[in-house]
């Protein structure tokens, strides 16, 4: 109860300083999907210094500089996460973490092609090399090591459900017996919510738009994914959707990359403990995630390997 409470109050306070930032036009934004993270948020992000006369010993990186861009897949419908506006703009914390690391491999950020690359293709895409890095709520685990690379973790989120507002039936994992819930081809909440312990039913889609608009259509009755993911979808829509707020799993995300790849990973990691040292990070995380609802809270250990 206090957490829903204290959830709602922070939506609120996210869609008053939308509503700034639009100049207040929107009389009725709680019906209306906004941005996700842009207008305000944007003035607020730091930028990163780009490193000069990087050299690492990674066939990723001397492909990429050869090139001259670094190739990132990213979510494009996750707001405050990894969102792309009609205009192809992207914005997030994912967003955010991949401009810092691109830095400091040596590349700005119009040398960064992002690539679109939804869950359930993310471990061939990489491992195919179609993408030089990955940065889009990537829970690192044992069997996805056993095909890409992580450097990480960079954020702790665990799995949650989304419902519509004031649904009182649906407390938390516990409470789907004979319910449907939607949730993503390719996740670690799917595997999860499919134990037959739940007693749940599942709709398992390509994309958590899509899952969220079944919800709204009533079409199903809850959706699962990292509470990250959901705060960004209720925070969009505060009068017909909110979060249970009873994390169920455990969700370190990591940014994926070539598993054989072992200088990209260091780098990569020394990039995040970098930017988490000097504050970049904490100020990327407010002006994105952290306006969906979710306060700072300092990254976990980096775990190298
Ligand atoms: N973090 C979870 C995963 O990597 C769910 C979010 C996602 O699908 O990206 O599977």
């Amino acid at each position: 109860m206090k957490l829903r409470k204290s959830a709602s109050v922070a939506v609120l306070a996210t869609l008053a300083l939308a509503m700034t930032a639009c100049g207040g036009k929107s009389g009725n934004a709680g019906d209306q999907p906004s941005g996700g993270g842009s207008g305000k948020a944007a003035a607020k992000l730091p930028s990163y210094a780009v490193a000069t006369g990087v050299k690492i010993d990674s066939a990723t990186l001397e492909r990429a500089q050869k090139a001259g861009k670094l190739v990132i897949g990213a979510k494009n419908d996750q707001p405050y996460l990894g969102f792309e506006d009609t205009t192809g703009k992207r914005s997030g914390f994912d967003i955010e973490i991949a401009k810092m690391v691109a830095a400091d491999l040596g590349f700005k950020p119009e040398q960064i092609e992002f690539k679109t690359v939804d869950s359930n293709v993310r471990e061939t895409t990489i491992s195919k090399g179609e993408v030089d890095l990955y940065v889009g709520t990537y829970t690192i685990n044992d069997k996805r090591k056993k095909q890409v690379g992580f450097a990480g973790p960079y954020f702790l989120a665990g799995a949650d459900l989304l419902v519509r507002k004031g649904d009182k039936a649906i407390t938390g994992p516990d409470s789907l017996k004979g319910k449907t819930v939607c949730s993503i081809k390719g996740s670690t909440p799917l595997q999860e919510i499919k134990k037959p312990k739940y007693g749940a039913k599942t709709v398992e889609l390509s994309k958590y738009s899509e899952c969220v608009q079944q919800l709204l259509n009533n079409e199903v009755d809850a959706v699962t994914t990292d509470d990250a993911i959901l705060k960004g979808y209720a925070a969009q829509r505060p009068a017909k959707l909110e979060v249970v707020g009873k994390p169920f799993t455990k969700e370190p995300y990591g940014v994926g990359m070539n598993k054989d790849d072992k200088a990209l990973r260091d780098a990569v990691a020394d990039a995040l403990e970098k930017h988490e040292k000097n504050g970049d990070y904490k100020k990327a995380y407010d002006a994105t995630l952290g306006l969906s609802g979710s306060p700072y809270t300092a990254p976990p250990a980096l775990e190298r390997y």
